[in-house]
């Protein structure tokens, strides 16, 4: 995908689109969504509004729960989960900004288990990179990405939006 395909808006309306077809396909009844923070929430913000979801949006902040997460020290940045709906026999769809190595996903699912059995998960992100390490796939995704290991996709978000490749740093 080239730079000029790297359009965030673009990336929302497929990303958006996927999902409404993915939701049909599985029959997938009043789901909710639960954004991962802090780069998949400004997104799930704007999907939740445009998808029209009847439960509020949740967020999930799995930082504790990070495999490779330093074990010493504390991270201003870490917030509580907020999930505020039932889990058990809920039907989420649950969205991240970039998909890498696969083990940020693998910890929040381990999460939302930690609150209850979800009925089925959708997973959605804006865009699904190379460079995975176990065996997680997105249902739907904004677009794909190949990257070198030192790059790094920069995303700005909500306004405006913006999204670029750099080499390393955030
Ligand atoms: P993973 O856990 O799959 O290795 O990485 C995914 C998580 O790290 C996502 O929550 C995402 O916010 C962040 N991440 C991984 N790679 C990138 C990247 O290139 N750019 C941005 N903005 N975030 C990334
Ligand atoms: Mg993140």
């Amino acid at each position: 995908m080239s730079q000029a395909d790297l359009d965030v808006e673009t990336l929302l309306a497929r990303l958006e689109a996927s999902l409404r077809e993915e939701l049909v396909r599985r029959r997938l009844d009043d789901p909710a969504m639960i954004g991962v923070h802090t780069g998949g929430a400004w997104i799930a913000e704007v999907l939740h509004r445009r998808l029209g979801f009847s439960e509020p949006l949740g967020y999930l902040d799995i930082s504790f729960y990070r495999d490779d997460y330093p074990q010493s020290g504390m991270n201003p940045d870490v917030r509580a989960s907020k999930l505020p709906f039932r889990i058990d026999g809920r039907n989420i769809v649950l969205i991240d900004d970039v998909l890498y190595t696969g083990r940020t996903v693998r910890a929040a699912l381990n999460e939302i288990f930690d609150y209850g059995r979800p009925a089925e998960i959708v997973l959605g992100v804006l865009i699904d990179r190379n460079g995975r390490q176990i065996p997680i796939q997105a249902d739907c995704i904004g677009g794909r990405v190949e990257l070198e290991p030192g790059q790094r996709i920069k995303l700005v978000g909500p306004e405006p939006l913006q999204l670029t490749i750099r080499a390393g740093g955030r």
